[in-house]
């Protein structure tokens, strides 16, 4: 199996953190380099039956610029060519105006998108159980994982699920 994975979310809630933990330091840092093309690979996870290929998507954040039009539906486009959509969110600081602008965007998504609610371990399991009831009022998610990316709690467990989409 092999398939396209496509990880959004605010800055800061722990893309990165997640990618290296996948796929190693060294290939996630091309994710520093300038966005000039569509769909930057940022890492390649191989495994012996299956391979993952974990792509950003640039744009998806507020226009504050004609340009930013522009680029909100080219992610809008790159969403619905990938495999699955990794929608993360930082579970520590809650429901924010910046997800609900994501989310407005995903409701046009048509294949699996995941919400992968990061940093549980900063919160506790009744905020999460809150957190996990708000955002299933707002879009029918494929899967809800939680997750810590910093500490490993869940990582596999997530990585297993996405397999089953590739
Ligand atoms: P990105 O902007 O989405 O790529 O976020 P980063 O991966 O750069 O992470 C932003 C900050 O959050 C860093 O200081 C990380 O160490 C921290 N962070 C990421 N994941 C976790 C987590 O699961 N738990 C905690 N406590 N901190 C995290
Ligand atoms: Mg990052």
């Amino acid at each position: 199996r092999s398939g396209f994975i496509s990880i959004i979310g605010r800055p800061n809630v722990g893309k990165s953190t997640l990618l290296n933990r996948f796929v190693g330091q060294k290939i996630s840092i091309m994710s520093d380099k300038p966005q000039t093309t569509r769909n930057r690979i940022q890492g390649v996870l191989t495994q012996d039956d299956a391979q993952f290929i974990f792509i950003d998507t640039p744009g998806i954040h507020k226009p504050k610029h004609k340009l930013g039009d522009f680029m909100v539906k080219t992610a809008e486009n790159t969403m619905n060519e990938v495999d699955a959509v990794m929608f993360m969110v930082n579970a520590e600081e809650g429901y924010g105006r910046g997800d609900q602008f994501i989310l407005e965007r995903l409701q046009r998504v048509e294949g699996p998108v995941f919400l992968v609610l990061n940093k549980i371990d900063k919160i506790h399991p009744d905020k999460l159980l809150e957190l996990i009831e708000l955002y299933k009022d707002k879009l029918d998610f494929t899967e809800i994982v939680p997750i810590s990316a910093l500490e490993g709690n869940n990582t596999a467990h997530l990585l297993e699920t996405l397999k089953g989409y590739l």
